[in-house]
């Protein structure tokens, strides 16, 4: 098994929108819909294999759901972020930025080209995402996330 295959897959469901761009920032699979019935959803990330990240205690009853379904027990996004790396002891810092934050898929190396002049100046290494095309660089937003998995990391 691949360092990839290893890693846990995620559902955030539709109030986690931060948590879930965050975590494909750390370069998890996370799944994102806005219109899933419950039932269907838990059926669904089982069979992907996938953790459903919630803030709704009724998804946790339904059948099926044990072992696969985690109830947050914060609405603040970093507490989120702290809750899921520790209880299914994710590494935060390892695989950060290899997967685009809005598509989910596994970025590839870029060129630049596309990057803003000024970006060009101050840069040389990029990735882009296949799907949609953005490119990716050490920017100062980057650099805020990796301090936050730093931050989450250490206070583990
Ligand atoms: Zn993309």
């Amino acid at each position: 098994m691949t360092d990839s295959e290893a890693r846990r897959r995620f559902f955030c469901d539709d109030h986690l929108l931060k948590l879930c761009r965050w975590l494909r920032a750390a370069g998890y699979d996370v799944a994102w819909e806005r219109a899933i019935d419950d039932g269907d959803l838990v059926a669904w990330a089982r069979a992907q294999g996938r953790i459903v990240l919630t803030l709704d205690r009724e998804i946790a009853r339904r059948r099926l759901a044990e072992g696969i379904v985690h109830v947050l027990s914060s609405h603040d996004p970093r507490r989120q972020l702290a809750e899921v790396a520790r209880a299914w002891e994710l590494d935060l810092e390892a695989y950060a930025f290899t997967r685009c934050t809005v598509c989910n898929v596994a970025l590839e190396e870029g060129t630049g080209t596309d990057a803003p002049p000024r970006v060009r100046e101050r840069h040389t290494v990029y990735r882009r995402c296949p799907s949609c095309g953005r490119t990716y660089w050490e920017g100062t937003h980057v650099q805020r996330l990796r301090r936050l998995f730093a931050g989450v990391a250490s206070s583990a």
